[in-house]
């Protein structure tokens, strides 16, 4: 498999585009934008973008998803809770950033382990909430990586302050459903350094808190 990443925008955010070597299909994941450089990768390598995944409907992650789209003729995927995101300036946050950008809806929508394939890859739908209610990450148990959006950063955890966000859920996505992947899995979130599950379990200090938000006293 082929991973490489652009960071995009004024969020710096990280922008994935995975593929089979084989079979030359590939997916592209959170396009904040739309960027000529990714356009060459693709092109220069000759892939066949098969999906555009927004890992939520924030616009920091789905701003380039109609132009990909209308490059590469992929399907653009998302979960169900999100799709009101897509289409409200007020919801998708664009109008804060003075972007207003509206977004065709997702042509599959997906839950909670759905699996998508690129060529011979795997790509695992986990439903991992608090960010946005349809907040997803995809899990490659083939390659030991897991893309995880706004949930998990390094060091660090997703705002929950902003509409649809809830921190006790974001808290339990993580320990309930990322920690539970195996520990040397790679982390690659959508904004800053990559990390594994093993350091974020061992060394985050906001997930040294309860489920409910509290600091456990040693
Ligand atoms: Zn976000
Ligand atoms: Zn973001």
């Amino acid at each position: 498999m082929v991973l490489k990443g652009w960071v995009l925008g004024e969020l710096s955010t990280n922008c994935f585009l995975l593929a089979d070597e084989s079979s030359k299909e590939a997916a592209l994941i959170d396009p904040a934008f739309f960027h000529e450089d990714i356009v060459r990768f693709i092109e220069s390598n000759t892939l066949k973008v098969k999906y555009i995944i927004a890992t939520h409907g924030h616009i920091d992650h789905i701003g380039g998803v109609d132009a990909f789209k209308d490059r590469f003729g992929a399907y653009v995927v998302a979960h169900e809770k999100e799709v009101e995101m897509f289409s409200s300036v007020t919801k998708n946050l664009s109008l804060w950033v003075g972007r207003a950008i509206k977004v065709q809806t997702p042509h599959i929508l997906v839950k909670d382990g759905d699996i998508l394939r690129v060529g011979n890859i795997e790509l695992h739908v986990i439903h991992t909430p608090g960010h946005t209610p349809g907040s997803i990450s995809i899990w490659i148990p083939s390659e030991k990586i897991v893309i995880v959006g706004d949930l998990l950063f390094f060091g660090s955890v997703g705002r929950t302050d902003l509409p649809g966000g809830n921190m006790a859920q974001l808290l339990r996505s993580i320990k309930r459903k990322i920690f539970k992947l195996p520990p040397e899995t790679k982390v690659y979130p959508g904004h800053g350094l990559c990390t594994t599950i093993i350091d974020e379990m061992e060394k985050n200090l906001f997930l040294k808190k309860k489920d409910d938000g509290e600091l456990i006293t040693a």
